[in-house]
């Protein structure tokens, strides 16, 4: 049985940021072969098939990539890759996955049990890419299941929710083009800067004033450009941002009325304006059968709220039954900073959680 801490820890040293994580996939895939897996390597890049058995079966599923910060935990196994550092946990996701594996190995179940070792979660296109390259048409798979580490509640705790969990994630740039020139002769100009300024403060009604108040979204503008200087008006004004929701149908509705903003009030500047979108991620949405099963087989929170994070499995339970949880990671200290924060610290004391919950669902078939 490998050390579960120390390959964790080993990983966390050494994070691969986005599609290319050939290190943390050859580690995983070896392991996984050691321990009688049969392993598919660059499935979608450098993703990881395996299989205990042969025919239908459940699919586990673990995330491998790092994100591209700067680790600020002082911990003895910090990352030695500059600008690049564990801060999600997917470390510990992946040491869990193996963990599974090699328990499931000890002792399989009757039916076959598949894994997923992804990358590019961060991204939001490493589970399509694995997609893309014939996981369902490789393996079948009865239900999917994964798990994120979740700082805030108890190390250990297992919560999920059926329905809509985490949200879709919707990316808008919003282009302004006007008539710029000198800063002195604005009566000869479409100012483009104004008009953003504009846009930019009546993006703040779309939610408040078109979404039904008993969906969840959210817009947030977090990028404003222009091709202004010291003195000179800007002509173009590129403004971007993050839509979320749970639906399609709220996706919709905050696309069309952006775009409806936008362009209204660029015209009311003498401007023009152009939107485009681009969905990043698919809200997850939890099978309600694979939740009850989840409930029955695990001690498990079934009323974990709603939250507005985006995760790329959702694109694995948009075609096949499953569920996804989330493991605690502690109330206070490191382990309860958000995700992301570069003191966040994924705590080994909830690797052998993890490790039973996966096992236990891989064994319901
Ligand atoms: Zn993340
Ligand atoms: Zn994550």
């Amino acid at each position: 049985m490998t050390d579960l801490v120390a390959f964790r820890r080993d990983l966390h040293r050494h994070p691969e940021v986005g599609s290319h994580v050939p290190r943390t996939a050859a580690a995983l895939a070896g392991a996984l072969e050691a321990a009688g897996w049969r392993v598919t390597r660059g499935v979608g890049g450098h993703g990881i098939l395996a299989s205990l058995g042969t025919g239908a079966g459940p699919l586990l599923r673990a995330d491998m990539d790092a994100l591209p910060i700067t680790e600020a935990t002082g911990l003895p196994y910090a990352s030695e890759v500059p600008g690049a550092f564990h801060g999600c946990g997917h470390d510990g996701h992946t040491a869990m996955l193996l963990g599974a594996a090699e328990a499931l190995a000890a002792d399989p179940p009757p039916h076959a049990v598949h894994l997923m070792g992804q990358p590019a979660e961060e991204q939001g296109t490493g589970a399509q890419a694995m997609i893309a390259d014939g996981l369902f048409e490789r393996v079948a798979v009865t239900r999917a299941w994964g798990l994120h580490c979740w700082p805030g509640a108890p190390v250990g705790a297992l919560s999920t929710r059926a329905g809509p969990m985490m949200a879709h994630e919707d990316n808008f740039e919003i282009v302004v083009e006007g008539v710029g020139g000198h800063a002195s002769q604005p009566h000869l100009q479409a100012d483009a800067m104004v008009a953003g300024a504009a846009i930019v403060a009546a993006l703040q009604t779309v939610v408040a004033r078109t979404c039904d108040p008993a969906d969840f979204a959210v817009l947030s503008v977090t990028g404003f450009e222009t091709d202004g200087a010291r003195n000179v008006v800007p002509s173009r004004v590129a403004i971007t941002g993050d839509a979320r929701g749970y639906s399609d149908a709220v996706r919709d509705v905050v696309r069309a009325a952006s775009r409806r903003v936008a362009q209204g009030v660029a015209a009311s500047h003498g401007c023009e304006a152009t939107v485009a979108w681009d969905q990043s991620f698919v809200p997850l949405v939890n099978d309600a059968d694979s939740v009850a099963m989840a409930t029955e087989a695990l001690d498990l929170d079934a009323d974990q709220p709603r939250v507005g994070g985006a995760e790329d499995f959702a694109h694995v339970l948009a075609r096949v039954p499953g569920a996804f949880l989330f493991l605690g990671n502690g109330t206070e200290g490191p382990g309860a900073l958000p995700l992301h924060n570069p003191g966040f610290v994924f705590d080994d004391r909830a690797v052998p959680h993890g490790v039973v919950a996966l096992t236990t669902l891989a064994r319901l078939g």
